[in-house]
């Protein structure tokens, strides 16, 4: 619920315009931070309908640039979650909300998300169908249909033991884009933590983490989806995730259960989440068995950097590799336009944040690009593809992984 104290905490002095990106795009106050606390606070107060402030609410990229620059301490991530569950309770049609509920099911749920992508593949789709962005509200079909592995992956085992004694049990979340797409990255983060002395555990029953409800405004599915991990992984020391926008949600679980019996649950289970990078950054690691010579850049995945504050451990642990150069790029830490599935509902803004990320990314001179969200991963290869770059993007574990000789 959106909390008027919340609101008053900006002070109005502007200084996140500038991490903005829809504000860089726009130079409109209106799809800027500051901007869209006031129409909150409007909304709030009933001076204006929430469909009035819906389509500056709708344009936030979610990313939490802002909250990271502000230093009066407005928490955004929770304003601009409490808006969107105001809007689409208050500013949307039940059909359109039916939609929105139907496009988040298939995306997070792991076998639906497979078979559309199957299916779209097999039908010559290259880009979500026109008709479904339509229904969606938005008038371009910006996001290619990535390809699937060319095998389905599941985990041979429920524990992977660690090499010598262990020293923690970790759960693994496997999440629903990830596992489907990006088994390579749970293969490698099984084999740099069991080579860091975890005894990793693959809980069957997980399920989605809520992230993508919760960052559209529907909270109860949300929970819904957490109280499934807090039984899936009672047992485990750490649940580790190696999806920044997952992770982040998670670390907010107390949160989402405030005042409801669970809440002492929530906080207790958002204390044992990692990030993978947290763990092997902690960890003490052997010499790594390659040497590869990479010219690598890394992009702040949003819910790593502005989400959990997670900056230097990934650096760190790429630079950690012997033949690797790290080149900064500007703006590492402004979003890609991703979010989520932002660029599925607006085309035009993410597609512009896209273009300076891959500009960005050329000027660095790099050939690979280091990214710890699966959403950002995709969405930046699509972007360097369509400019004719041929630079890779990896997970920065599939790159430890390859170099420590655990990939499997
Ligand atoms: S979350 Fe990102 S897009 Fe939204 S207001 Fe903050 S900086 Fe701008
Ligand atoms: S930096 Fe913080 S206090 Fe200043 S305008 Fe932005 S949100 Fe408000």
């Amino acid at each position: 619920m959106l909390d008027k104290h919340d609101l008053q905490k900006c002070i109005h002095c502007g200084l996140c315009l500038q991490a903005c990106p829809t504000y860089v795009a726009t130079g409109q106050e209106a799809e800027s931070p500051r901007g869209r606390i006031y129409l909150m606070r409007q909304a709030l107060e009933g001076r204006i309908e929430w469909a009035q402030a819906r389509p500056h609410i709708d344009a936030c990229m979610g990313c939490l640039g802002c909250q990271t620059a502000c230093p009066s301490g407005v928490p955004y991530a929770k304003l601009i979650e409490a808006a969107r569950a105001e809007v689409e309770t208050h500013a949307r049609t039940p059909l359109q909300r039916f939609v929105r509920k139907q496009a988040l099911r298939s995306f997070t749920n792991p076998a639906r998300l497979r078979t559309m992508l199957k299916w779209g593949r097999a039908f010559g789709m290259r880009c979500a169908p026109r008709w479904m962005v339509r229904l969606l509200g938005a008038n371009e079909s910006a996001v290619q249909l990535p390809q699937l592995p060319p095998k389905s992956w599941r985990p041979s085992q429920t524990v992977y033991p660690a090499q010598g004694t262990p020293k923690a049990h970790v759960g693994l979340l496997l999440g629903c884009a990830q596992q489907v797409l990006f088994d390579r990255v749970h293969r490698a983060t099984i084999g740099m933590l069991t080579l860091t002395g975890y005894e990793v555990h693959v809980p069957r029953d997980q399920g989605c983490c809520g992230a993508l409800w919760i960052h559209n405004g529907y909270p109860q599915e949300a929970r819904r989806n957490a109280r499934q991990l807090l039984r899936a992984f009672r047992e485990v020391d750490y649940v580790v995730v190696n999806a920044a926008g997952c992770g982040s949600t998670m670390k907010e679980y107390g949160l989402l259960f405030r005042g409801m019996p669970e809440q002492a649950d929530a906080d207790a289970f958002a204390q044992r989440v990692r990030d993978v990078h947290e763990l092997l950054y902690a960890a003490e690691l052997p010499e790594p068995k390659r040497a590869d010579s990479l010219c690598i850049t890394y992009h702040d995945a949003c819910h790593l950097v502005h989400g959990q504050g997670i900056r230097q451990p990934p650096r760190a642990l790429l630079q950690r590799l012997p033949g690797v150069k790290l080149i900064e790029m500007d703006g590492a830490e402004m979003c890609c336009g991703s979010a989520g599935i932002y660029n599925l509902l607006q085309p035009r803004l993410a597609r512009e944040a896209l273009q300076r990320k891959v500009r960005s990314i050329r000027d660095t001179g790099a050939t690979l690009v280091a990214s710890a969200n699966p959403g950002c991963t995709l969405w930046i290869r699509q972007g360097l593809q369509e400019a004719g770059l041929p630079i890779e993007v990896l997970h920065p574990v599939e790159i430890l992984a390859k170099a420590y000789g655990v990939m499997p």
